[in-house]
C-alpha cells in the first residue's frame, strides 16, 4: 500500500511553520488530555493537536476497519496491535482530511471545535503502556568509550560485542513522558580508596544518555522467532529516549549482571511516536560491519535512518548550551538486527514494548551521547554559555534532547524530550 501521507508536495490548511517538526507529512501518534480533562489519542500538525477520537466519532475514518473506541483510550497499545496496514490507512486518511485541497473539515467550524486544539490547551501523556522495556548497547563508539573508561582502553570492546547486539532488560515502571521532573537517585557507590565500606547517598555522577527507542507491535508467539526480513513490519515508530544514568551507582553494581539501580530510576521519552512510515525518505545504507554477522542477523539494504540528534543543558537561571550533536545513523546494529536477535530464542514481543538503542555516540568528541564520554569521566569539564562548568548533571539543570530528519523537501521531527533534575530527598 502506498504511503500517500508522505507526499512531499502536500500542504495543510492548518498553519505550519517552515521549520516545524510536525508538517502534514509527519502525522505522529500520541495521547493527550484535552482542556476538558478528557484523555484521547491524537496527532499533531504544526502547533495543533488533533483529537482522533473526536474525528472517528464524527465519521471521518469511514471505510477503515476500526473499532468504535480505538482512539478513545489512554494508550496506543490497541491501535498499534491493529498492525501496519491499519497504521498506513489511518495516516493516509489524516493527511487527506487536513490537505489544503480538502475543505470538508476546514469549512465545518462545529467539527473543528471538537477536533482541533492548540498545543497549549492540552497536556501530553505517556503514549503507550510499556509492557517490557529492553535497552541495547548498539553504538560502537559508545561501547568503546565506556569500555575504555570503566575497564581497559586496550580491550575496550569485549569480544562478543561485534557478534551480538548486546542488551539488557530494563524497568518499564519508570519510563516517563517529557517534562516530568527527575529526582536525583540515592544509592551505593564504590568504597573510597583504602577503605572497604561502600559510599551511600545522592548520586554524584548523574548523567543523560542520548538514545532513540522503537515501539513494537505484537510480533511472535512464545517459542517463535522473527526473521530479520520481516522484523521491520513489527516496528510502529520511534521516540527520543533519555536513559538517565547514575554512573557512580552503575560503576559499583554492574559486575557481574549489568545495569540495575544506576539506570532504572527514570527514563524520559518524547511524547509523539513518529512512525517508521514517516521516516521512510530518510533511510540510509546499513553500517559496514567488522565481522560478517551470523545468517539470522544478516540483511543487506537501508535499515539505518539519518536522524540528526542534539542534547542541550539548561541551568535553572540561564540559557541552554548545546553539548552534543549526533545522528541515529551512527548505530552499528540496526533496529531489525536488534529485533531479530531479541526473538531468536523464542522470546515474545508485544504491542507497546519499547527497545532503547543504547547511547548514540558518533565518531567525533562533540558527538558523544553522554556526559561520561563528553567530559571523559570528569577529566575535561564542559564549559556552558553562562561560564559554569559541568562534569555531570547538576541539580535544577534541565536536559533537552531534540531530533529531526531533513532533506530538500521535508523535515520530520520529534519535538523535545526534556527533564529537569530535582535535588535528592535524603
Ligand atoms: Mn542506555
Amino acid at each position: 500500500m502506498e504511503i500517500t501521507a508522505n507526499n512531499p508536495n502536500r500542504k495543510s490548511w492548518l498553519t505550519v511553520d517552515v521549520d516545524s517538526d510536525f508538517p502534514i507529512q509527519n502525522i505522529p501518534f500520541g495521547v493527550f488530555l484535552t482542556k476538558d480533562d478528557i484523555i484521547t489519542i491524537g496527532t499533531r500538525i504544526g502547533d495543533y493537536a488533533i483529537d482522533l477520537g473526536a474525528l472517528h466519532q464524527l465519521g471521518y475514518f469511514e471505510g477503515i476497519p476500526l473499532t468504535d473506541d480505538i482512539f478513545l483510550q489512554d494508550t496506543l497499545n490497541d491501535f498499534i496491535a491493529d498492525g501496519r496496514k491499519t497504521w498506513r490507512l489511518v495516516r493516509n486518511r489524516i493527511a487527506d482530511i487536513f490537505d489544503a485541497e480538502n475543505h470538508k473539515l476546514r469549512d465545518n467550524s462545529a467539527h473543528k471545535d471538537k477536533v482541533i486544539f492548540t498545543m497549549t490547551e492540552i497536556e501530553m501523556q505517556l503514549p503507550v503502556n510499556v509492557g517490557d522495556y529492553t535497552d541495547f548497547y548498539a553504538s560502537k563508539e559508545h561501547a568503546t568509550n565506556v569500555g575504555s573508561l570503566f575497564r581497559d582502553p586496550e580491550n575496550a570492546l569485549l569480544p562478543n560485542w561485534l557478534h551480538i547486539p548486546i542488551g539488557y532488560h530494563g524497568r518499564s515502571s519508570s519510563i516517563i513522558p517529557s517534562g516530568t521532573p527527575v529526582r536525583r537517585p540515592i544509592g551505593q557507590s564504590r568504597p573510597a580508596e583504602g577503605t572497604n565500606k561502600p559510599g551511600f547517598g545522592p548520586s554524584k555522577l548523574l548523567d543523560f544518555e542520548l538514545e532513540m527507542a522503537f515501539i513494537t507491535t505484537v510480533a511472535n508467539d512464545l517459542g517463535d522467532r522473527i526473521p530479520i526480513e520481516e522484523a521491520e513490519d513489527y516496528i510502529f515508530g520511534l521516540v527520543l529516549f533519555n536513559d538517565w544514568s547514575a554512573r557512580d551507582i552503575q560503576g559499583w553494581e554492574y559486575v557481574p549482571l549489568g545495569p540495575f539501580l544506576g539506570k532504572n530510576f527514570a527514563s524520559t521519552i518524547s511524547p509523539w511516536i513518529v512512525t517508521l512510515d514517516a521516516l521512510e525518505p530518510f533511510r540510509v545504507d546499513n553500517p559496514k560491519q567488522v565481522h560478517e554477522p551470523l545468517p539470522y542477523l544478516k540483511k543487506e539494504g537501508k535499515d539505518s535512518y539519518d536522524i540528526n540528534l542534539q542534547v542541550a543543558i539548561k541551568p535553572e537561571e540561564s540559557k541552554e548550551t548545546v553539548v552534543c550533536n549526533s545522528n541515529f545513523k551512527y548505530m552499528y546494529w540496526t533496529m531489525v538486527q536488534q529485533l531479530a536477535h531479541h526473538t531468536v530464542n523464542g522470546c515474545p514481543v508485544n504491542a507497546g514494548d519499547m527497545m532503547g538503542s543504547g547511547t548514540i555516540s558518533g565518531p567525533t568528541k562533540d558527538s558523544y551521547g553522554s556526559m561520561l564520554e563528553l567530559s571523559w569521566k570528569g577529566q575535561n569539564p564542559l564549559k556552558l554559555n553562562d561560564g559554569s562548568e559541568r562534569k555531570f548533571i547538576n541539580d535544577n539543570d534541565t536536559v533537552i534532547l531534540r531530533g529531526y530528519a531533513k532533506n530538500n523537501e521535508v523535515r520530520i521531527g520529534f519535538g523535545e524530550c526534556t527533564g529537569k533534575v530535582l535535588p535528592a530527598v535524603e
